[in-house]
């Protein structure tokens, strides 16, 4: 049976749960999830030139530029027949944003719902300097987690009102069970 084509995007401060809950999300309603931060890693990782080119800035907790971002989404789109999908951790910029809609208009496919994971600040933090501790990634510390939430703040957050003046938008609360919140988000799209 031909599935239709289906997009969502997980939007939130880092430390949210966003590559978490998109997962899981993702397993139950069969999409593919889209983390443009883990593709990143693994060109680092690997030692790519985009590796090369991204370990300093992503270091710092400062956004990549938005083109090397978009060239990396246009590739993942063309490897799929029919796009069922998750992005997590993108658009994180207006720019990225307008340029996914026209990337989607082109399919002649939209934004079908943005699950925005609210969780204080507070609970950020101390989950960042948790996961820190645990799996040692280069950008976990005070200083940069200070600096990511700041860039959240600046460049990303204005998107929950780009997509709320559509009327996509679905917030909730990002803290308690993690089961619990997976639940929250498949009924807010309709899917249980
Ligand atoms: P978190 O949301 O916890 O900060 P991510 O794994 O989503 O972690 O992103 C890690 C880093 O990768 C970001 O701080 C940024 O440097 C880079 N990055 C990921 N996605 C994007 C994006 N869409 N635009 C620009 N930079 C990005």
């Amino acid at each position: 049976m031909e599935q239709r084509p289906y997009v969502l995007i997980f939007l939130g401060p880092p430390g949210a749960g966003k590559g978490t809950q998109a997962a899981r999300v993702a397993e139950r309603l069969g999409l593919k999830k889209i983390s443009t931060g883990d593709i990143l890693r693994a060109h680092v990782r690997e030692g790519t030139e985009l590796g090369k080119k991204v370990a300093p800035i992503m270091e710092r907790g400062d956004l990549v530029p938005d083109e090397l971002i978009l060239a990396i989404i246009r590739e993942e789109l063309k490897k799929l027949d029919t796009p069922r999908v998750i992005f997590d951790g993108f658009p994180r910029t207006r720019a990225q944003a307008e340029a996914l809609d026209r990337l989607l208009e082109e399919l002649g496919l939209k934004v079908d719902a943005v699950v925005l994971l609210e969780v204080p600040t507070e609970e950020l933090v101390k989950r960042l300097l948790k996961r820190a501790r645990e799996e040692g990634r280069a950008d976990d510390n005070e200083e940069t987690i200070r600096r990511r939430l700041e860039v959240y703040q600046k460049e990303t957050e204005p998107l929950i009102d780009y997509y709320a003046r559509r009327g996509v938008l679905f917030t909730l609360q990002g803290t308690g069970p993690v089961d619990e919140i997976t639940e929250c988000i498949l009924k807010v799209l309709g899917a249980l």
